[in-house]
């Protein structure tokens, strides 16, 4: 079937998706109209074809709109979701979902008891880079892996319009780390039983410009979160390592590498020259450091590999739902789970204590 969508905030993500729907004639959906509460947009909005309303009521009274697409300031999603779905629509929403676990728990349970879909644009888990990630993850390309570092890093600041705002839902908490603390969450399979968090407000707004967390996992695996917006020397976007081997991919460009060992008995390293001392211990697999410089063996270096990814598959996935051929490629309970993660990061912050979210007894284990 095809199903008409009506936008409320045409602002970039607005246009993205009206671009992305309306420009792709494999997606089963048409953007046929936008609420904006800025006069600017509405002008663009018509002059790109879209029914302009005045207010939110008249578009969710239009009975051509099928789903209402959220692509407002992080603190309107909760209420127009809530809206849209008392008003029979279904919803798309831009993330953060919600401002909180708690919101987003309601607004899915109104979803499931009217018969309604709500789904959250949790498109960084198309991510390339990611997809690496979790391939070399699932496939064991590196053995068992034990620890991943996730950075992403700016220097910019936030930008300077509601984002840097606690009131409208600003700061990075709720900008990237949902994205990348929802994508490790899924793709590691095991409880988060300790949390440990530290904002930064080094820019002086009020709400946070980047944080670090340590997440443990009940399987034993580790993963630190760093997103910082005054980063001006930007380290590895993703970092993972095993007890024999370990990946590095430095941005977006791709580039990286994953270094493992090829399983045959090591001979005893050479001392290196380290600083002002020797070491063996410690002397890299690969090193160039003027007159040492080697390979030690026995190890392997391969090329990160490649995997497809195409984030279109959100609104196919979207129309599947609708049809009542397919469950939702973004389930609600996970969003629930990772604004859950990202309040004990917060709280963690605050209290200076680890916190274990989802450790049977909610204490130390
Ligand atoms: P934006 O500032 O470019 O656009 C927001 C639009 O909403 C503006 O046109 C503004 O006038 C309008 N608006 C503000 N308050 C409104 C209200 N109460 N009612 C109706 N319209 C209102 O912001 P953006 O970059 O498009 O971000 C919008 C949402 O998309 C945010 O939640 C953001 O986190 C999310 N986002 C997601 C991604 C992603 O990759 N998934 C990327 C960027 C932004």
């Amino acid at each position: 079937m095809m199903y008409n969508v009506a936008l409320v905030g045409y602002g970039t993500q607005g246009v993205y998706h009206q671009k992305n729907i309306n420009e792709n004639d494999e997606i089963d959906m048409t953007v046929i109209g936008s609420f904006d509460i800025d006069p600017a947009a509405d002008v663009d909005a018509r002059e790109s074809g879209l029914r302009v309303y005045e207010n939110v009521e008249d578009l969710l009274a239009d009975p051509d709109v099928d789903i209402v697409f959220i692509c407002t300031p992080n603190d309107s999603h909760f209420p127009y979701a809530m809206q849209a779905l008392k008003a029979g629509k279904h919803v798309l929403v831009e993330k953060p979902a919600m401002l909180s676990s708690a919101e987003m728990e309601e607004a899915s349970t109104l979803a499931e008891k009217s018969g309604l879909m709500l789904m959250v644009h949790q498109n960084r888990r198309w991510d390339p880079d990611f997809a690496v990630i979790k391939k070399v993850y699932d496939d064991k390309t590196i053995g068992e892996p034990t620890y991943l570092e996730s950075r992403v890093h700016g220097s910019r600041g936030i930008p300077g319009d509601w984002r840097r705002q606690r009131a409208h839902g600003g700061g990075m908490i709720l900008d990237w780390g949902v994205h990348a603390v929802d994508r490790v969450l899924m793709m590691v399979d095991s409880p988060v039983i300790d949390v440990f968090g530290k904002r930064s407000f080094a820019l002086g707004n009020d709400c946070d410009d980047g944080f670090r967390a340590y997440l443990t996992f009940e399987n034993g695996f580790q993963a630190f979160f760093d997103i910082s917006t005054t980063a001006y020397i930007p380290e590895s976007m993703f970092w993972m390592q095993s007890g024999t081997g370990a990946l590095e991919l430095k941005d977006w460009s791709m580039e990286g590498k994953i270094i493992r060992s090829t399983g045959v008995e090591e001979e005893d390293a050479t001392p290196i020259q380290a600083g002002v001392g020797l070491t063996k211990t410690m002397a890299p697999r690969l090193f160039d450091y003027g007159e040492f410089y080697g390979r030690t063996p026995p190890i392997e270096v391969l090329e990160l590999p490649q995997v497809k990814t195409d984030v279109m598959e959100f609104y196919y996935n979207a129309v599947d739902v609708l049809d009542g051929a397919a469950e939702p490629v973004i389930k609600n309970d996970s969003v629930i789970r990772c604004l859950r993660i990202l309040e004990a990061v917060v709280e963690s912050d605050e209290t200076g204590e680890v916190l274990h979210p989802e450790s049977p007894d909610q204490k130390i284990r």
